[in-house]
């Protein structure tokens, strides 16, 4: 695996090779997250704003506990 082929997440930019990262689909483009960004993706989405297209649309969803 080189460099150019790792994938990164796309909120902390770390590679894959050092966190395992979550495949996304959104508004026809392959994402990246990884496993300590999920939560942001999930709770707050519009931190993501700028990192992934469209996040300010995105609809938090809401705790349960
Ligand atoms: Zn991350």
């Amino acid at each position: 695996m080189t460099q150019q082929t790792a994938y990164h997440c796309l909120n902390c930019n770390r590679p894959e090779t050092i966190v395992p990262l979550v495949a996304l689909r959104h508004d026809g483009r392959d994402a990246w997250i990884c496993s300590q960004c999920l939560p942001i993706l999930i709770h707050h989405p519009q931190r993501l704003t700028g990192k992934l297209r469209g996040a300010e649309t995105l609809t938090p969803a809401p705790h349960e506990h």
